[in-house]
């Protein structure tokens, strides 16, 4: 694992902002700014080709005051154990400022899900979770979906912890196919969450959301899905990317077209009557609504004040770092924080659990309806902090979120 430590310093330099505007006991800042638990493990497999190889795989559970560890899995060549750190504090204070009942974990595993065919990732997948089988569970840490993993991944994490522990456990893991527990509504959720924020933003703000014009970069589960909701909610769609660059139409494109040419083609470029742009350009277009859905730090001190949009949401995580937080605000553009924009997955990830733990089976109308009470109770409560403080919606979050486990944490006290 290549170590690099930007997503920690940004994850940790937030927390120090919230910690200094909380006035946080500097004991519990700094238990808060180290996991709980942190494993490392070598998973060795077979390829198809006969060869045996070693990938480095991790799972990181930040904090649980507030229940089990949640967080999703991600299969990247560039993951490290410093970003999962990272990803895992921000799952904590997510669930926090969502006001669910979990604490917050990350997994990664560092490979190349591109290139490996789905037999190798099956047994990458079985083998990693037989390692970390001991700190995972329902009531523990319940693994679910992130960049590059799906509801397949999903349910091979769901049969092996269900064969290791001799009955089926559907509410060991989150983001399932629908045949296996998964939730309705589960896929798109994130996305709808973070179309929800725009709309809730865009009220903020007096812009019209029919007619908006917004640009997406990432276009895998959360960007396409939230492209489609957005047109879908009336807005016009103007750009969309991949990793391998991005389209640009100021008349609108229609992103059920778009998704429809990157299966056939297997890339958003090269898309008909559009310009085609880098990703660097794309968070720069002229538009009402920028979505973040990639990766992180896209949005630095180098490009934000190149940012045209008036509303940010971020759907990716640690999309922005807190200089570039410091050049929006003062430019007044709004920005949703990524715990608040996509804390819709997590929160439908909730919604199945619950409903594996009761057996039941909610319709994808009650599990929206449930999402959208609980992403616009969370976005007024974050909003009013903000108008509170005279600050911006990343500090309003995460003081919301920190407070939260905070509390938590005086209150279990520390034992043994
Ligand atoms: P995904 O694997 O489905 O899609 C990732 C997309 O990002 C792909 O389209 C890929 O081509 C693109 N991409 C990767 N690197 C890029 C780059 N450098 N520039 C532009 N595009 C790039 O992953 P996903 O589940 O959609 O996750 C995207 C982001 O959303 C991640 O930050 C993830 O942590 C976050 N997120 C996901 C969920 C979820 O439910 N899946 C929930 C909350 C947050």
């Amino acid at each position: 694992m290549v170590e690099t430590q930007s997503a920690l310093n940004v994850a940790l330099e937030q927390l120090d902002i919230a910690a200094e505007k909380l006035n946080l006991d500097p004991g519990i800042h700094e238990l808060l700014e180290h996991p709980k638990r942190s494993l490392l493990v070598s998973i060795v497999i077979k390829m198809d080709d006969g060869d045996t190889c070693v990938f480095t795989g991790c799972r990181v559970q930040h904090n649980d005051a507030r229940g089990p560890f949640k967080g999703g899995l991600r299969y990247h060549p560039n993951v490290t154990l410093a970003e999962v750190s990272a990803l895992s504090m921000w799952m904590t204070w997510k669930c926090a400022v969502a006001d669910i009942p979990y604490g917050g974990a990350k997994g990664g595993v560092c490979c190349n899900p591109k290139q490996m065919s789905a037999n190798e990732l099956e047994r990458l997948t079985r083998r990693y979770v037989t390692l970390i089988s001991d700190i995972i569970g329902p009531y523990r840490d319940v693994p679910a979906p992130d960049v590059y993993t799906d509801a397949q991944i999903m349910a091979w994490i769901m049969d092996t912890y269900s064969q290791l522990k001799g009955y089926s456990v559907p509410e060991c893991v989150t983001g399932k196919p629908l045949s296996l527990g998964g939730s309705e509504g589960r896929t798109e959720a994130t996305s709808l969450g973070v179309d929800l924020c725009a709309r809730e933003a865009a009220k903020i703000r007096g812009l019209k959301l029919k007619g908006a014009a917004v640009a997406v970069q990432g276009f895998g589960n959360v960007g396409w899905n939230a492209a489609k909701i957005a047109h879908d909610m009336g807005c016009k769609v103007v750009a969309v990317s991949d990793t391998s660059g991005g389209i640009c139409c100021k008349q609108g494109l229609d992103p059920y077209k778009v998704h429809a040419h990157k299966s056939k083609t297997g890339s958003v470029v090269n898309f008909k009557a559009c310009e085609n742009v880098t990703n660097e350009e794309l968070l720069e277009v002229k538009c009402d609504i920028l979505i973040p859905a990639a990766m992180e730090n896209q949005i630095t001190k180098k490009n934000a004040d190149k940012i045209k949009a008036r509303i940010v949401v971020e759907g990716a995580n640690g999309p922005t770092t807190p200089e570039a937080d410091r050049i929006l605000h003062e430019k007044g553009v709004f920005l949703v924080p990524d715990i608040l924009a996509n804390s819709g997955g997590v929160t439908t990830s909730y919604f199945e659990w619950v409903q594996n733990l009761t057996r039941e089976h909610w319709t994808v109308e009650e599990v929206n309806r449930k999402l959208e009470n609980k992403i616009v109770k969370a976005f007024n409560d974050v909003h009013k902090i903000a108008k509170q403080e005279d600050n911006d919606m990343r500090l309003a979050a995460l003081m919301l979120g920190v407070g939260r486990v905070t509390e938590a944490i005086k209150t279990l006290g520390l034992w043994p």
